[in-house]
């Protein structure tokens, strides 16, 4: 059998794979409560809440979908002509046109272009995030996070283009075999080494002081039978008025984590409530899965590329002979932000699956169905969240179950349980 043979065969087994994870692993039987419950909620909210929370989401709107827009096509403009292959020979010409200047330092430039031309709308966002009072960090800050957030996938990017260049020139017709096992390698790796590495270069960490609260978040974990070495506080405050908690690490290093903007807002039952949401995603090994699934996408991704890439019309609009050379990077990363905009809306119902399954854990491990009616009310109403988004816009990228949907479990909760 040929390489391409090979490659059509790897491609229907991750394929095949990935339906199995989904299918075993994501909790499919937990359907939305009935959308007249959902209404009923919704009218149990403040009316003049609810207007400017989507009057704040009507004014992200716009800038949002045109910096999609835009980013897409500046990606399909440098990747599906000549223009990206071109930019890349600049780039390499002054190091002789050696191939790991223009891997790495060509493919980083394609990836600025499409950051810089999508950049005056992700600054349109942060004035309607000062203009709401939701952001705390002004345009200083606001441009030191950029650099950094820049600086971090500069590192990952040269790592990743640099090897990926390196095994198609050591195997010209294996690479993707290869590349799939280094891909899904890499998401792997990031997704349990990033959150360690990078949280500290945006917040600073301090363990939650003795107290009731403290005591209680800690015996909740053991007794959920996910213990946690630490509670600590972020200094999320600095930059944002929005709330949130997390838990990170794995066994003996795992530990909880609250946004000093949660201990300020909430009290200390519904930030109870939120940290047992916290701890059904460590109980259910959310993050295993996830990382499983993006894994077997990335490797199919991969296999996929090659598939597209050796043959067919597509190298030759880039103006390149195949995805071997490191010109055609600009095509590689347009197929690669049309695949992301695929699978956006797949990942964002897996995710209200697995966020909903989070809600049910908490509400079992707390008993307190009413304190996480609360939060889910306080928690739209800091973070200007839409209780009951519109349809498509839900469909489209919702990670979470909408408010009005997580009240209505709280309030069936509370029936079949009778509290
Ligand atoms: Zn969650």
């Amino acid at each position: 059998m040929t390489p391409r043979g090979w490659a059509l065969l790897t491609l229907a087994g991750l394929v095949v794979a990935l339906a199995v994870v989904a299918v075993v692993l994501v909790p499919w039987n937990r359907p939305p409560a009935p959308r007249a419950d959902q209404l009923a909620a919704l009218r149990d909210l403040p009316a003049d809440q609810v207007a400017h929370a989507r009057t704040f989401r009507g004014d992200l709107r716009p800038g949002r979908y045109l910096g999609l827009a835009v980013g897409l096509l500046a990606a399909l403009a440098l990747g599906l002509t000549p223009l990206g292959s071109r930019l890349i020979d600049l780039v390499g010409r002054p190091f002789g046109g050696h191939w790991v200047a223009q891997a790495v330092l060509g493919g980083l430039v394609v990836v600025l272009v499409v950051d810089l031309v999508t950049l005056p709308f992700a600054a349109w966002r942060h004035s309607v995030l000062l203009r709401y009072g939701l952001s705390t960090n002004g345009w200083g800050g606001w441009t030191v996070d950029l650099l950094k957030s820049y600086a971090v996938s500069a590192v990952i990017g040269a790592v990743a283009l640099l090897g990926f260049y390196t095994v198609v020139r050591l195997a010209p017709r294996w690479w993707w075999a290869v590349g799939a096992v280094g891909a899904a390698g890499l998401v792997t790796l990031l997704s349990f080494v990033l959150p360690v590495l990078v949280e500290p270069v945006f917040n600073r960490f301090t363990p939650m002081e003795p107290g009731p609260l403290r005591t209680e978040l800690t015996n909740m974990a053991a007794r959920d039978g996910v213990p946690v070495k630490d509670v600590l506080v972020a200094d999320a405050s600095r930059r944002t008025k929005a709330v949130n908690a997390y838990v990170s690490g794995l066994g003996p290093t795992r530990r909880i984590v609250v946004y000093d903007t949660l201990l300020r807002e909430a009290t200390p039952a519904e930030v109870t409530s939120v940290v047992a949401h916290e701890l059904g995603h460590a109980k259910d090994r959310d993050v295993n899965v996830g990382t499983l699934t993006g894994a077997l996408g990335a490797a199919a991704a991969v296999v996929a590329l090659y598939l597209l890439g050796s043959g067919g019309p597509l190298p030759r609009l880039a103006g390149v002979d195949s995805f071997a050379d490191p010109r055609a990077f600009a095509l590689l990363f347009a197929l690669v932000t049309l695949a992301g905009l695929v699978a956006g809306p797949v990942q964002a119902a897996v995710s209200r699956r697995v966020e909903a399954r989070a809600d049910a854990h908490a509400m079992a491990l707390t008993g307190d169905p009413a304190t996480f009616e609360a939060m889910q009310r306080r928690l739209a109403g800091i973070n200007l969240a839409d209780p009951d988004p519109p349809r498509w816009e839900y469909l489209w990228s919702a990670s979470h179950p909408s408010t009005v949907e997580r009240m209505a479990a709280a309030r069936a909760y509370a029936r079949e349980t009778g509290r």
